[in-house]
């Protein structure tokens, strides 16, 4: 599926401004992602940290969780954008690439963003090469 300029400048829009809610009382680093789906449905997501540091979740798997939670399958994901205040761009740790390969197609667009707003596309097969997808022998 085609994204075009305007869903991927307010899909980014989305993971920026969702940031704002992230609770970060440990590492003060937030981050937010944003979903879009095939319905033009965006659904967002920020870290959540515990105490138990082993107990926080991402922001990209927040929003995806929360996709699967609303019925959405990895065949209704066009994008996905992740943001942070960073000087580099932002990228999904590998727990949530591993997520990213479960949930969403190797095709997936991926839209990394820094405190800039610089915008850098990859997917999910670009961040994960090699990636263990499968039980099957
Ligand atoms: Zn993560």
């Amino acid at each position: 599926m085609k994204i075009q300029e305007n869903q991927i400048k307010l899909l980014v829009e989305k993971a920026q401004t969702i940031k704002e809610r992230a609770y970060v009382p440990y590492s003060h680093f937030p981050v937010g992602a944003a979903v879009l789906y095939k319905d033009d449905t965006i659904i967002q997501g920020v870290n959540v940290e515990n105490v138990s540091f082993g107990a926080t979740n991402c922001a990209e798997r927040t929003a995806l969780f929360t996709g699967i939670a609303n019925g959405y399958s990895k065949e209704d994901i066009v994008a996905i954008a992740v943001s942070a205040n960073t000087k580099d761009y932002i990228t999904p740790c590998s727990i949530c690439r591993q997520v990213m390969v479960e949930l969403c197609q190797a095709d997936t667009p991926i839209y990394l963003t820094n405190g800039n707003n610089d915008i850098k596309e990859v997917t999910v097969d670009e961040l994960v090469p090699y990636a263990f997808s499968t039980l099957d022998n």
